[in-house]
């Protein structure tokens, strides 16, 4: 029998394998996987019946064209794609991305990643991705929904309540659902609400679903906090982005008293002392759809920097909430040098793997993506829940749902992290947490 881990370099090996040239999914199977060698020494029967090796390997992996017509009348053609990742705990479920680096290894990572985050809510949910190298930046309202419509004429075989439910990620919000749900509608003759999630509450969506990941990422990051005995009270922190999960991060920050002096976008970073002016960047952002850049227009003490590093900006508490790999192994280090003590990720996986190393070794706070923005997925839980039961809650009802969620997902990291010999250890709390959930159920349902 070989040793626990040269097992786990055996099962790394055969992924990258099998998976040639996707480095971001080799990357989360690598993040997951290296932290549960005390698992498998625990629980031998998990190595015997080759449940990571089994995790590792998607159930379903859809891939399909879409054609669709600009407004000049020019045809295009996209790549659409769905994996179907792990349906032990419920229904797979996780975002699509339109996004034009959207490929098989951005959508199987993210999938991979939504297994364990889905498991650590303690919500009926299994794990999925999709998405389309498409990219929505620029586009009429009419291309985007000719695009919609053309990307679920394929994807609605393979969706239902009870199959596979999808919702946003990056380049998709309410207006993408909205074309995507009514094209289900009327393809399928249903009415059937939980197919799909980040619906508009106007017409089966849930309140606080559109704030759910940013909220519970400060949720997140005050019960890391409260632990080393702080709070956001008067904090200045950086968050990287601007689009939904940003936005929402920055409003609950300033709620709980602390002070965002930048936010970013793929173009550049705005620099405001006196604090973000959180009106103005949804206005920007949300219903104009315009670049940040303009905020300094706006606001003649604010910096624009192009191109810049956010991270170069001093902080107490940083959360990335942009895209995958933002945060290197540099920029952790100057956040550390810069008097950094918490960071938790709004984005999935936005901090390389020796970046978290400096984190760890520093000693600071670290949330991992999977479990700091849990809120997002938890939240669409709570929305397919009401469609279920035909039921609208209050937003202070469904934000305390969320609050307590959170506050428990951090519970479970935080003891099962000192349970397996790493306190204060996020990321080995996550994974273990969220792999015992699944592969309970798999060992169950037998040889699957
Ligand atoms: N895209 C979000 C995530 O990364 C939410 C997925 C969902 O609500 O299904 O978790």
């Amino acid at each position: 029998m070989p040793q626990t881990s040269e097992k786990i370099d055996q099962i790394y090996d055969q992924v990258v394998q099998r998976n040639p040239g996707e480095s971001e999914f080799h990357q989360a199977v690598r993040e997951v996987i290296d932290t549960l060698g005390p698992v498998l020494r625990k629980y031998p029967q998990y190595a015997e019946s080759k449940i990571i090796e089994r995790i590792c390997e998607p159930e379903r992996q859809i891939i399909f064209r879409v054609p669709w017509q600009d407004d000049r009348g020019e045809v295009h053609i996209n790549r659409g794609f769905r994996v179907e990742f792990n349906s032990a705990l419920g229904p797979y479920k996780g975002g699509l991305r339109f996004h034009p680096s959207v490929y098989l290894g951005i959508v199987k990572f993210l999938g991979f990643e939504q297994i364990f985050k889905n498991a650590l809510t303690g919500m009926p949910i299994g794990g999925a991705k999709g998405g389309s190298d498409f990219d929505p930046k620029g586009k009429s309202d009419g291309e985007v929904m000719r695009f919609c419509q053309s990307f679920m004429t394929e994807l609605f075989r393979h969706l239902g309540e009870y199959t596979d439910v999808p919702a946003g990620d990056i380049g998709v919000g309410a207006r993408e659902i909205g074309f995507l749900f009514g094209q289900y509608k009327r393809i399928t003759n249903r009415y059937e609400s939980g197919v799909l999630t980040g619906k508009s509450p106007h017409w089966g969506g849930a309140l606080v679903r559109r704030e759910a990941t940013g909220y519970g990422s400060v949720y997140f990051m005050d019960e890391m906090l409260k632990v080393r005995g702080e709070s956001l009270e008067g904090k200045v922190c950086v968050v990287s982005g601007s689009g939904n999960v940003a936005i929402y991060t920055i409003e609950k920050i300033q709620t709980l008293g602390g002070k965002v002096v930048a936010c970013s976008d793929s173009d550049g970073v705005i620099f405001h002392k006196r604090g973000i002016d959180l009106n103005l960047l949804k206005q920007l952002k949300s219903v104009e759809r315009r670049r940040i850049a303009d905020y300094a227009n706006e606001h003649g003490d604010a910096e624009y920097i192009p191109g810049g590093n956010i991270w170069d900006i001093p902080c107490k508490v940083a959360m990335p909430s942009a895209t995958q790999n933002e945060i290197n192994e540099a920029s952790a280090r100057r956040l550390v040098a810069n008097g950094c003590i918490a960071v938790g990720e709004g984005a999935n996986m936005p901090t390389m793997p020796e970046g978290v190393k400096v984190f760890q070794e520093a000693g600071i706070a670290y949330g991992p993506g999977k479990a700091a923005n849990a809120g997002g997925v938890a939240t669409s839980a709570l929305e397919m829940q009401q469609n279920a039961s035909r039921d609208t809650w209050t937003f202070e009802h469904t934000e305390q749902r969320l609050h307590e969620i959170m506050k428990e997902i951090h519970r479970s990291c935080y003891e099962t992290a000192a349970e397996f010999g790493s306190p204060g250890n996020y990321v080995i709390g996550a994974n273990i947490v969220g792999f015992l959930r699944v592969a309970e159920a798999m060992l169950a349902f037998g040889l699957i």
